[in-house]
């Protein structure tokens, strides 16, 4: 089989913190827990149509980060007929951990690190299911 890498996609969120801590949880995912099993894409390249990144979500597994329950990533990946293996919404993590109080747009405070870094486990966690899925 060939070696499919988990994209992550993290809405884009700007001005909002949940945003950020999607984008952040993403970044700690594709670059320190998983460099080889997963990578990412720009969101906005997806919805303008760019060839490599419609390629990319249609030839491997993808996992949108959303910030809120619009649901954005979710909704671009399927509209670009990519393949949605899992969706985490922030505020659904939020919910589970309501001592944390994420704030921060451009830098978060600790408390929305810390909640990046409960996302990015479970990311992390379900790019290895999905490649086991797969062999
Ligand atoms: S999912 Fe929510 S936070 Fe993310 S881009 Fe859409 S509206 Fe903004």
């Amino acid at each position: 089989m060939e070696n499919h890498k988990v994209v992550v996609v993290p809405c884009s969120g700007i001005g909002k913190s949940l945003g950020t801590v999607g984008r952040v949880a993403t970044y700690k995912v594709i670059e320190r827990m998983k460099p080889k099993e997963t990578r990412t894409v720009c969101l906005a390249l997806l919805t303008m149509g760019d060839a490599d990144a419609l390629k990319l979500v249609r030839e491997n597994p993808c996992i949108a980060v959303d910030g809120c329950p619009a649901q954005c990533s979710k909704k671009n990946i399927e509209a670009s007929m990519g393949k949605l293996a899992h969706i985490i919404i922030v505020t659904d993590v939020l919910r589970k951990n309501r001592s944390l109080k994420p704030e921060g747009v451009i830098e978060l405070n600790d408390q929305g690190d810390k909640l990046a870094e409960i996302i990015a486990k479970e990311l992390s966690k379900k790019a290895d299911e999905i490649l086991h899925k797969e062999t």
